[in-house]
């Protein structure tokens, strides 16, 4: 059995036994959005530091005592996390900044950070002995569950906006997944899925619904944190959409505060598009999130109505952070930054927290000197299309050594 104490409604405050309820808070409704506690006392007599410095699987699961597993002989057999924490030195020359590291969470094996959350939902899934999951997405938690699912011989009925991008759905097609590509929103989608898996039974892995996605992602800031020696940075940028993500990095690091392996929590940095800032906006002025019309290139964030939005804001103000928004062109132009500085591409969302750590610095909002870890979300090979609009075009020869030459010297016309 898992060590958790209660799940408890982030509305009301009423705290639940885990086998009471599956979704949210039934006093409160969809909005009454639970949040797993643990009994930390228990977990420290078995989960030390000495414990994961004798553990060699370098996965996700590696932190099973603090994640909400019943049944571990039902994980499956993808290998999920333990992503790279990069010391980004040639990008620390290039901006003459100190301390910058980068966690490249798009090297997940279906290229997204969703890929923690979504290996949670397949276990918690099998252990309600359902073999069928729902989610809707704007692309990535979808593809992560149903490579999950495909790993285990689970079916999937998914809803995303017809809009996302193609290597998203190409992914899904192949895991074997039933789409529903839906003429609308992301928003309107997630109405969809909660109102069909009520109606067909299915388990649905929708973000701040399920109370369990925050507990899979956050297993990003706990392996930041060892792969940092427990000696956390100053700030961590991520990019947010729900928000669900930045609440699990919260959740990680406050998982190792209460369990004593470090002595604070990062200041959290969400960064969202201009054109759809609902939470940076809420952060930075009355703490109300005001839904809007999103309008971004990164599909992956394009959310205007954050499912987790309380919950994040709560989080990022906790930590003594803030919000800050990037226009498109910026999101485009740290993408060829980041791949040509650092050798890692990513998607348009899976370098927004990037593009607002570069304008932190740039802005003078946070010092040159600050520990900082940038997240990256998602791998550039899931929207070639949008990479393609911060390049040049490459140089068309013909397949000669002249040719070769003359478009070295710039000479062909
Ligand atoms: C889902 C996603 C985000 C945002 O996560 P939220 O939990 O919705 O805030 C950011 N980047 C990528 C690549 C994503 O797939
Ligand atoms: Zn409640």
């Amino acid at each position: 059995m898992s060590y958790i104490s209660s799940l408890r409604c982030l509305l009301c405050g009423r705290e639940y036994k885990p086998t009471e309820v599956i979704y949210t808070c039934p006093r409160c409704g969809h909005n009454g959005i639970l949040e797993v506690n643990y009994n930390y006392e228990v977990i420290k007599k078995v989960f030390t530091k000495e414990s994961l410095e004798n553990n060699k699987n370098f996965f996700m699961w590696r932190y099973l005592p603090l994640l909400p597993i019943d049944n571990p002989s039902l994980i499956g057999p993808l290998n999920v996390g333990w992503t790279p924490l990069y010391e980004a030195k040639r990008m620390m020359d290039y901006l003459g900044v100190n301390n910058l590291w980068i966690k490249d969470d798009g090297r997940n094996p279906t290229a997204s950070l969703k890929d923690r959350a979504s290996a949670i939902a397949v276990v918690k899934a099998q252990e309600l002995g359902i073999a069928t999951l729902t989610c809707a997405s704007t692309g990535n938690a979808a593809s992560s569950l149903a490579g999950a699912s495909a790993s285990l011989g689970l079916k999937n009925f998914i809803f995303v906006p017809r809009t996302a991008p193609k290597a998203k759905i190409a992914q899904l097609l192949v895991f074997g997944a039933t789409v529903f590509a839906i003429n609308g929103t992301y928003d309107q989608a997630f109405d969809l899925s909660i109102e069909a898996s009520e109606n067909f039974g299915w388990y649905n892995r929708n973000t701040a619904y399920n109370p369990y996605m925050v507990e899979g992602k956050k297993t990003v800031a706990l392996e930041i944190a060892e792969q940092m020696n427990f000696d956390v940075p100053d700030y961590v940028f991520v990019s947010v959409g729900d928000g669900c993500i930045i609440s699990g990095v919260h959740k990680g690091f406050y998982d190792l505060f209460n369990l004593g392996f470090v002595n604070k929590i990062p200041k959290l940095v969400a960064v969202q598009a201009e054109g759809c800032k609902p939470i940076v906006d809420a952060v930075n002025g009355d703490g109300v999130i005001k839904y809007v019309e999103p309008h971004t290139i990164a599909d992956s964030i394009s959310v205007g109505i954050p499912r987790n939005g309380k919950m994040a804001v709560r989080d990022i103000k906790e930590s003594g952070g803030f919000g800050i928004a990037v226009s498109d062109d910026e999101i485009l132009s740290s993408i060829k930054l980041l791949g040509s500085i650092q050798g890692i591409f990513a998607e348009p969302a899976g370098v927004t927290g990037f593009a607002g750590y570069i304008k932190a610095i740039t802005n003078g909002v946070i010092a040159k000197n600050s520990k900082v870890v940038v997240i990256v979300t998602g791998n550039g090979l899931k929207d070639v299309d949008s990479a393609m609009k911060s390049v040049k075009s490459p140089l068309q020869i013909e397949p000669s050594l002249e040719s070769v030459k003359c478009a070295l010297n710039n000479i062909c016309r």
